[in-house]
């Protein structure tokens, strides 16, 4: 069984492509959230993933945020410029099923949340000291999360008090063990200095994460922004993945 895990795609249809592309055929998706805001294919993205095989979508700050459910002063200026870009550019059937989205699911051994189990939308999950607190927030074995935009697997074995980080190595599959918050990073703007989109197929059968990092034509999404007059910056930034 492979389910492809996807976040942060936020409305970089060229990147979420490459990823659909070098994933193949796949049983199910789970996309953690943030389909949403920074990129210049709002409507794409979302109908893109809408049609992926026995999809589960969560509900990402900037999507909030686009659907006004959530305050944006908490965003950099810059972010809130295309939140607003985005607002006006979103059809009302994908704002329709934006607002169907939960923060958080359980399927079979595992919990979805966009941020963290502890707090869905908002929080950070950057240290082992957070990481360890949200492990009393779900029951499952594992926990896959986003919103970093940072690949990471924080484990927890039942000797210890402290979760331990791993960084995973890309294109390399793993064996799981409970219990684990794992972040796939992001596919569409990853932030650890690696431009390239990034991804993982969870395979619950065999209990293997395999994460992965794909190349795809960065220049096409940056010439879409500047046409949309999005900000120069979060062009920019595509370049080299922070
Ligand atoms: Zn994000």
């Amino acid at each position: 069984m492979q389910i492809l895990i996807i976040s942060d795609i936020h409305a970089n249809l060229t990147a979420l492509q490459a990823v659909l592309s070098n994933a193949g055929e796949i049983d199910s998706a789970w996309c953690l959230g943030d389909l949403l805001g920074y990129g210049p294919d709002p409507n794409e993205c979302i109908e893109c993933i809408r049609q992926l095989p026995n999809l589960v979508c969560l509900i990402g700050n900037h999507d909030a945020a686009v659907l006004n459910l959530i305050d944006t002063d908490a965003f950099n200026p810059e972010a809130r410029q295309t939140i607003v870009w985005t607002q006006n550019a979103l059809l009302p059937e994908n704002e329709t099923f934006l607002k169907s989205l939960p923060n958080k699911i359980q399927i079979d051994n595992v919990t979805l949340a966009h941020g963290s189990p502890r707090q869905p939308i908002w929080e950070y999950l950057l240290d082992s000291y957070t990481a360890t607190r949200n492990f009393d927030y779900f029951d499952t074995d594992f926990c896959f999360v986003g919103h970093t935009h940072l690949p990471f697997i924080f484990h927890l074995k039942n000797d210890q008090n402290n979760a331990s980080l791993t960084i995973p190595t890309p294109n390399k599959k793993i064996e799981l063990s409970p219990r684990a918050i794992l972040n796939a990073g992001s596919v569409g703007q990853p932030r650890d200095r690696d431009p390239r989109a990034a991804y993982a197929i969870f395979d619950p059968d065999q209990q293997t994460w395999d994460y992965r990092r794909v190349t795809y034509e960065i220049a096409d999404v940056q010439k879409r922004m500047n046409n949309a007059g999005l900000p120069s910056r979060h062009i920019q930034r595509l370049s080299s993945g922070w």
